[in-house]
């Protein structure tokens, strides 16, 4: 998949500049795909900026690479359009999208050479020996892989070989860079220090759009401008990554996202005009971020487990009282289990105080600006 038509080198890169500028944006506007007749993904509208770095996220089977292979032109949609830029791209073939596509098992071409590998997009396109010659050598340092440049696929760690497949996707010059796991068959020292070079890459090409599927949310946490959950085959959440972690909009994403305490609460002024929610759980008043949900009406407690400290006495200052009743130690965390007002909380923190016994009661406080309001109803 790369552009079709050649020209000199500069040229190409001139063109490809500003096609990256003006034109790789990706739109899904009520996208839908069905295999056989059954829907699996619902209509989907979502749009990625020129630039920028979504993240797919969601459980295994959720529609991601589907929405993927939807972009990459590899399934036809239901219905809906998909543009890049300002092409509407639905009924392109593959090839004339301006896209490349990275997938966990790195696809290289075994018996080809590393350079021969990089160099497969452009000899398929017949481009002039010079231009190719260029590309791979340009796309092999971008990936750090100049070294490599002869050997054989199967002379490379895995994760040099997918360094290789994303040189190899890099040197068609892609408005859009479509990875699918790509780093999920590497083991997890490999794919932390492949998360960083990705986000290196990206600062080197910063014009390139990504979308990148991961079921790893501490990757996409990491690299991602915006994240995409899915859930059976719908968009649950969508916004920037920072945004998204901090107030998450619905108690599947607050969980998909990281670990989350949530406790039942009511909302006794949702903050629009003082700037911070109040609400009741159980006996005690706390505040929160304010949100646009009623007051008076039910609603979760979002709170992220290092943003948690527990007081068995003192301070009093934005806490909740509750009386412990276990605790399961489970190396950085600790879960603990409370009884706030009747009901029964699961709470994890990160580092426990010298624990009283169960049945003692203790103090859960947290930053107003650390926790957020969720809707009760939200089970999506
Ligand atoms: P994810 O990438 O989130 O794991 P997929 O997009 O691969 O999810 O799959 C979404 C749904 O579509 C799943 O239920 C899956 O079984 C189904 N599916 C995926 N590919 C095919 C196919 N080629 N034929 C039929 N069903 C498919």
């Amino acid at each position: 998949m790369t552009m079709a038509a050649y020209a000199p080198a500069g040229a190409v890169r001139a063109a490809a500049d500003a096609a990256d500028r003006a034109g790789s944006s990706v739109s899904f506007d009520q996208v839908s795909v069905a295999y056989r007749g059954v829907v699996v993904m619902k209509p989907l509208t979502l749009n990625v900026e020129a630039g920028e770095i979504l993240a797919l996220i969601g459980p295994s089977g959720s529609g991601k690479t589907t929405a993927l292979r939807a972009v990459a032109g590899f399934v036809r949609p239901a219905s809906g359009r998909i543009r890049i830029g300002d092409t509407d791209v639905t009924d392109l073939p593959p090839y004339e999208r301006g896209l490349a596509m990275v997938v966990q098992n790195y696809a290289l071409f075994p018996h080809m050479r590393v350079d021969q590998n990089v160099a497969f997009g452009l000899n398929a396109q017949k481009a002039p020996k010079a231009l190719t010659a260029e590309r791979v050598e340009e796309s092999l340092r971008i990936v750090g892989m100049s070294a490599y440049a002869k050997r054989y696929p199967r002379e490379l760690s895995g994760g040099q070989q997918q360094r290789v497949a994303i040189a190899r996707a890099l040197a068609v010059r892609p408005r859009v860079l479509l990875l699918d796991e790509p780093l999920s068959a590497l083991d997890a020292q490999i794919r932390r220090s492949m998360v960083e070079e990705l986000a290196k890459l990206h600062r080197t090409l910063p014009h390139l759009t990504v979308l990148y599927v991961t079921h790893d949310q501490s990757e996409a946490l990491t690299l991602a401008d915006k994240i995409a959950i899915m859930k059976d085959g719908m968009l649950n959440a969508h916004g920037p990554t920072a945004e998204l972690y901090r107030r998450p909009p619905n108690r599947f994403a607050a969980e998909f996202l990281g670990r989350a305490n949530i406790l039942p609460a009511r909302v006794e002024d949702n903050g629009s005009a003082s700037g911070f929610a109040k609400v009741a759980v159980g006996a005690d008043s706390v505040l929160a971020l304010p949100s646009s949900l009623p007051n008076g009406g039910g609603c979760l407690l979002c709170v992220r487990p290092q943003h948690l400290a527990l007081q068995p006495d003192g301070n009093d200052v934005n806490v909740i009282a509750g009386t412990l009743r276990d605790v399961h130690w489970q190396g950085e965390l600790t879960h603990l289990v409370l009884d706030v007002a009747d009901t029964i909380v699961r709470v994890v923190v990160t580092r426990p105080p010298d624990l009283p016994p169960a049945g003692s009661r203790m103090k859960l406080h947290f930053s107003p600006s650390d926790a957020s309001l969720i809707p009760a109803d939200a089970h999506v």
